[in-house]
């Protein structure tokens, strides 16, 4: 079955063997762990999971691809393929989930909050974007290029980069060089935080509207919060008043939210 792949749908198909086997080696299946892939595609990846584990859902949303894996894949009691936008799929029946994928590329940013978002449902996730999206993910907080997915990923995830991916290992070939990754779901998050709500809307206010604002500026304008009072929280917490967002530290952050939380009420 020929299948013209949809550039929109991030469809660039991985054709190297080698490459599935290690990025399924990084997954450490059991026999009884519960994988949930995204995008199976043609089913390089889904081929090699069904044979390591007993329970394999695969979340595609084209329905080309769902029944042409059906077609080349057939019955297997270890796999159920799920015709669905992976950004609408529940994940909160399931329970110490492994997730897999080679992201479409367009995507890639809502679908890794979206796994940050139902972090209570999965353990360990394997996954490949382009080379300068990984970078963002496997950052430190407080390096140039930082971003809210950085700063949400340290606090949540351990994280660890796998390898590069050349083009020429896709078919059709992407223009640009992908990193394949992983996040390990930490036990507790990386800092204690009083009020993590209050700390998700900080990073966000943080970062927006640009990252290489003022930090004080951002935060005033994104939660209507006194600069005065701000300046001297930056102060007591021997903060540059100066700071951008990509300057702070996760444990900085965190600080400034324990800190920040009453004024925000
Ligand atoms: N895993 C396959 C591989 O490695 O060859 C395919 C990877 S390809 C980069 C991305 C896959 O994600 C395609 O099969 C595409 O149709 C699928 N996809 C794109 N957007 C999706 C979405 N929102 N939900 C689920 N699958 C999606």
């Amino acid at each position: 079955m020929t299948i013209r792949p949809i550039k929109s749908l991030g469809q660039s198909f991985l054709i190297h063997e080698p490459t599935a086997d290690a990025l399924i080696a990084a997954l450490e299946l059991k026999p009884d762990d519960t994988v949930i892939e995204i995008g199976p595609g043609k089913g390089i990846l889904t081929k090699r999971l069904i044979r390591a584990c007993n329970n394999v859902i695969a979340v595609e949303i084209d329905y080309r691809l769902v029944c042409y894996l059906e077609a080349e894949i057939g019955e297997s009691p270890n796999l159920k393929i799920v015709h669905q936008d992976f950004l609408k799929f529940d994940l909160n029946k399931f329970n110490d989930a492994k997730i897999i994928g080679n992201l479409p590329y367009n995507i890639s940013s809502p679908i890794i909050f979206r796994l940050l978002d139902n972090i209570s449902y999965w353990q360990r996730a394997v996954l490949t974007t382009q080379r300068e999206f990984a970078e963002k993910v496997l950052l430190p907080a407080g390096t140039k290029g930082s971003g809210v997915l950085t700063v949400l990923c340290e606090y949540l995830c351990t994280r660890r980069r796998l390898f590069n991916i050349p083009p020429r290992f896709f078919k059709p070939s992407p223009k640009v060089i992908s990193t394949a990754f992983t996040l390990m779901k930490r036990p507790s998050p990386a800092v204690a935080i009083s009020h993590p709500e209050f700390f998700y809307k900080l990073i966000n206010a943080a970062f927006t509207p640009q990252p290489r604002k003022r930090l004080i500026n951002n935060i005033a304008l994104n939660l209507g919060i006194n600069k005065e009072i701000l300046k001297n929280i930056f102060v007591q917490l021997n903060l540059p008043l100066d700071a951008r967002a990509k300057d702070l530290t996760l444990n900085q952050f965190a600080l400034i939210a324990d800190v920040l939380f009453p004024y925000s009420q």
